[in-house]
């Protein structure tokens, strides 16, 4: 069976303690692979090559170190067919959709960083007759970036680019569910020409090697990705000594339907920000609610095009879904089923695993379902279930949708389908949350703020907040 290494200081390596787990592949249910179950030592390990490559790094020029990240872009891009594979295999997400989605982003986040590094500027203040203040902006030295299960390498890149770019070495960690192109970006790494110890990458468990990167005295900031619990334990961890912390964490979007939207894209979009990678995007919008004069209409078109869609193996090119990523988030999601049924709610359509043929048989395969008749305030409603279930409610006022929308604890992203300008407008700057998208889903500038409010997450990602993060400012004043 392969054996995942560990990537640090520009080689492959097993874990010190010699021990590792396994990897399952979501679409057969069997393992096939095996992966590092890295602890605290390795975390050491990777610290002390950090700490010998950051002056080499951190004092490169920035033309030489965006060469070298718009080399690992285009090494990403070369083995498109072999990421492409490897991401589906490993997460169970429609080939089609790594193809599409996933491994494109991993490029264009790599290319983004490298060269947004070269326009990427200081302050400077100046104070009539006294003096002028300039503001240094340099790498924090050794930062840890942790990702989750869903977009596996599209995620870890968004955060070890603008690490990379910004001149910091980095520790990072794949969730160990999904460890796969996060292991071949080593070797993309070494073809690259990255210098030795800036790029570390260590596999295995969230409360042992993640953990150790949390607690490291010598990681200045953490950049996570993933749960709110998990969020909320690494930041209490982190906190208290006073590390630089990014979290982007979970959601439960509104997706609010006005009656005069223009119904066929509004129904075509509402697809896929339901039911794109099995549901398990953060962004996708589980709560829909639609204005009554539209409802059954609405209902009615979009349960049958649900029951249409092809749940199939993740190679099959007709596959509208593929497997959810694990056995566990697969009986997680049938549990929040049977819950809406307790809370009174009406199974549409789905509901069910899907058990194909052959190889696939134990494959985690769900049908995409919607429920109807349940309160805005139960369970099913308020916390992320985070796979292929959405919510239909009907509303009668914009207050009232507003109310029920900003109920939850979450804030990441909403979706507002109008044509009415002014009624978009007034809507995107009441709800509450960190993205809306207006008339689209999932139209991404990586220029632009990316993260949410409340319990989704403190700090954004992408464009210059990502190298505001990722830098420490000194102001330094010089008189007349
Ligand atoms: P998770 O919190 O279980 O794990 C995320 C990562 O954290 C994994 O690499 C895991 O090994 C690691 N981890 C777990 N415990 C840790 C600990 N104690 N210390 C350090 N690291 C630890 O999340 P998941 O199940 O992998 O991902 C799903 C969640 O991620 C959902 O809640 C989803 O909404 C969220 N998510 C958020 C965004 C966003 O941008 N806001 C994007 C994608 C996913």
């Amino acid at each position: 069976m392969e054996k995942l290494l560990n990537f640090i200081n520009g080689e492959y390596c097993e874990p010190i303690n010699g021990k590792f787990i396994d990897n399952y592949e979501p679409a057969t249910g069997k393992v096939y692979s095996l992966i590092p179950d890295s602890d605290a030592n390795d975390v050491e390990k990777a610290v002390e090559a950090a700490e010998k490559a950051f002056p080499v790094w951190s004092s490169m020029s920035i033309e030489e170190r965006s060469a070298i990240l718009v080399r690992l872009s285009e090494g990403i891009e070369r083995r498109m067919d072999e990421f492409v594979a490897a991401e589906s295999k490993d997460n169970g997400k429609p080939v089609t959709l790594a193809a599409h989605v996933d491994i494109p982003r991993a490029v264009s986040n790599f290319h983004f960083f490298a060269t947004a590094i070269l326009h990427y500027a200081s302050e400077s203040h100046y104070m009539e007759g006294v003096g002028v203040n300039y503001t240094l902006r340099k790498p924090i030295g050794i930062v840890g970036c942790i990702s989750p299960w869903n977009l596996p390498l599209y995620l870890f890149s968004w955060k070890i680019a603008p690490a990379l770019a910004a001149g910091n070495c980095v520790i990072a960690k794949p969730s160990e569910i999904t460890p796969y192109t996060a292991y071949l970006l080593g070797k993309v790494a070494q073809e690259a020409g990255m210098p030795a110890g800036v790029l570390n990458i260590l596999h295995g468990l969230g409360g042992s090697v993640g953990d150790a990167i949390v607690k490291h005295p010598k990681i200045k900031a953490i950049s996570f990705t993933g749960g709110t619990k998990t969020g909320e334990y690494i930041a209490r961890t982190a906190a208290p000594m006073f590390k630089k912390l990014s979290l982007e964490l979970g959601g439960k979007n509104p997706n609010i339907i006005f009656a005069d939207c223009d119904f066929d894209e509004m129904l075509k979009t509402t697809m896929r920000s339901s039911f794109a990678n099995q549901g398990q995007i953060c962004l996708c919008g589980s709560r829909i609610f639609v204005e009554r004069s539209l409802y059954a209409k609405f209902k009615e078109a979009f349960v049958e095009k649900v029951s249409r869609s092809i749940v199939s193996n993740p190679k099959d090119p007709k596959a509208n879904l593929g497997a959810v990523v694990s056995k566990p988030h697969m009986e997680k999601v049938l549990s929040y089923v049977e819950l809406a049924k307790e809370e009174g709610g009406t199974v549409l359509t789905g509901g069910e695993r899907v058990i194909l043929d052959g190889e696939y048989k134990e494959g985690y395969y769900l049908r995409p379902t919607v429920i109807e008749g349940l309160d805005y305030t139960c369970r099913t409603n308020q916390e992320e279930i985070f796979g292929p279930v959405v919510t239909i409610t009907p509303f009668d006022t914009e207050e009232e949708v507003l109310k029920m929308a900003n109920s939850t604890q979450y804030g990441l992203a909403a979706t507002l389908w109008t044509s009415d300008l002014q009624r978009a407008h007034r809507m995107a700057d009441q709800l509450h949350s960190g993205i809306v998208w207006i008339n689209a889903w999932l139209v991404r500038d990586l220029r632009t703020p990316f993260g949410g409010v409340k319990a989704s997450g403190v700090g954004r990602e992408g464009g210059w907040e990502a190298l505001r993060f990722f830098t420490e400012p000194k102001n330094v004043f010089i008189k007349y």
